[in-house]
């Protein structure tokens, strides 16, 4: 298995082994290395590249099983993406064991509550359920070190980035960060300037 190479824990090539994933994608390639060194990066790619699993990945390689908060963070624009997110970090991080909770509107706040209260080491959240939960104190976000931002144009599209804005400013400030979008329009870009600490663009 070629993503031997990337200096991934046994448990994980396992996974990958299991799903089938031998040889990385192009946009594999270029983002595990990144983000396995803590690099922020910006990239620009169409579903169906693998870039689920391009973040999916590294996020779960870097996460501590023995910490009971959410260390990493996954913002998607709809409850679909969250739910497709949540299966394939599932499959990555399956034998690590890794928790991961969708949290997304028109579903129960109270299901999502009680879940987060148990050792949750990722969270895929859409912006608008995930504010409800920090306004009423139902997730801690003090251990979050990762950030994804996926589908960023959709997310725009949808009015969500206020939202975004207001988020990403209650998260702990030291934190590795990538963002994803099919297009780069400039209220994008200016809002990875606001963001991103020196972003690595990789173009797919
Ligand atoms: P995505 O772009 O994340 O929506 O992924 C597109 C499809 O590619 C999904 O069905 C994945 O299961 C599959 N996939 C992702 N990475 C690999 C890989 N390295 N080898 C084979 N299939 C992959």
């Amino acid at each position: 298995n070629n993503f031997r190479h990337f200096s991934i824990d046994e448990s994980i090539i396992k996974a990958l082994n299991v799903l089938g994933y031998t040889q990385p994608t192009e946009v594999q390639k270029r983002v595990i290395p990144l983000l396995l060194d803590d690099k922020d990066v910006i990239v620009k790619s169409q579903t169906g590249s693998g870039k689920t699993a391009a973040f999916g990945i590294p996020v779960c390689e870097r996460v501590e099983w023995e910490e009971r908060a959410p260390q990493v963070l996954v913002l998607t624009p709809t409850r679909e993406l969250a739910l497709q997110i949540k299966e394939e970090l599932f499959n990555i991080g399956r034998y690590k064991r890794l928790k991961v909770e969708a949290i997304f509107g028109k579903s129960s706040f109270q299901a999502q509550e009680k879940n987060l209260k148990q050792r949750t080491h990722i969270v895929v959240a859409t912006p608008g359920r995930l504010f409800d939960h920090i306004e009423r104190g139902t997730i801690n976000l003090t251990k979050i070190d990762t950030v994804i931002i996926d589908e960023a144009d959709e997310m725009f599209t949808m009015g969500f980035i206020d939202q975004l804005d207001r988020i990403l400013k209650m998260l702990p400030r030291e934190r590795t960060q990538a963002l994803f979008s099919a297009t780069m329009p400039d209220a994008i870009q200016k809002f990875t300037k606001k963001f991103l600490k020196m972003p690595e663009l990789i173009e797919i």
